[in-house]
């Protein structure tokens, strides 16, 4: 006869069972399974966030969007949670010199981002992450998640940033000398080599400077919009040459664990959403707030 533990062990292993069976993409759900995922995923959605710009002469246009689904991938398979298509609406002005890049307006990435998140709300991810894969953006990422307190909101959004491209503990991961690292550099090429090498393109990491021209001379603490293509006007940070196939898989599986570690702590919390509902009713007469 079974006792209460054995039934317990078994909700738990069919529930473990069910999360393997169902996809991690959201576009691969039927409508029916959608719903049976979410109580798998405990009402956590997850958007890596890419962009579409240049990625020197060895990465294609696509390389942070490529990478940061990849170790989405690999953690949603480790830690369930249902991942939003192919998302790339984000900052990259700064590239708009160069070939390929789509750089949306600054009303235009606010707009898209909240509307999409409030759909995903609608359709029940109350814990909303937003993986993020590109380094412009982090400010972006930061001001959304704080503009969320303007009103009450059902969800609760939390960023989980520079995981994706953590190397972790592995030396396999570690670059292969000092200054090959950067944008469009021996790490990002690496990881892509890690899943699409057909991309990668290591031997053409010479073809241009991935040098910083330090042409703008300012102290520490002064930064201005025009700071990057002041230093690195080809798009292009660190040296490529040295990318590898190995390197990138123990980079990739570095930040899956990483992002896996994230999804749990997100899935397991509790306080958050707790405080942000006393925030959200406190703001509402905040005369009564103690002094
Ligand atoms: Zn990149």
């Amino acid at each position: 006869m079974l006792n209460m533990r054995a039934l317990f062990l078994f909700a738990v292993m069919a529930i473990t069972a069910a999360a393997q069976s169902f996809p991690i993409h959201w576009e691969d759900l039927t409508a029916e399974d959608f719903t049976k995922a979410l109580a798998v995923s405990r009402n956590t959605c997850a958007i890596p966030f890419g962009i579409i710009e240049k990625h020197g002469p060895s990465g294609p246009l696509g390389t942070d969007l490529l990478n940061v689904r990849y170790t989405s991938e690999l953690a949603a398979k480790q830690e369930y949670t249902i991942l939003f298509p192919a998302y790339y609406f984000g900052q990259i002005f700064e590239a708009r010199h160069q070939p390929g890049t789509i750089a949306y307006s600054t009303k235009l990435q606010l707009d898209i981002l909240q509307e999409t998140v409030s759909e995903m709300s609608r359709n029940g991810c109350k814990k909303v992450i937003i993986i993020n894969g590109h380094g412009g953006n982090t400010a972006l990422l930061n001001y959304f998640a704080q503009i969320q307190l303007d009103s009450p909101k059902d969800y609760i959004i939390y960023v989980v940033s520079g995981v994706s491209s953590a190397s972790g503990q592995n030396p396999a991961a570690a670059p292969s000398k000092p200054g090959v690292d950067g944008h469009a550099g021996e790490g990002e090429v690496s990881n892509i080599m890690a899943h699409r090498p057909e991309l990668a393109h290591p031997e053409r990491a010479g073809d241009e400077s991935g040098k910083n021209l330090r042409r703008l001379d300012l102290p520490t603490g002064v930064t201005t919009g025009i700071s990057w293509y002041s230093m690195y006007p080809n798009h292009y940070a660190g040296d490529a040459a040295g990318s590898t196939a190995a390197r990138g898989k123990a980079a990739t599986e570095a930040g899956g664990a990483g992002i896996a570690a994230a999804l749990r702590a997100i899935k397991a919390d509790t306080v958050g959403p707790r405080l942000q509902a006393e925030f959200f009713e406190a703001a509402k007469h905040p005369n009564d707030t103690k002094q």
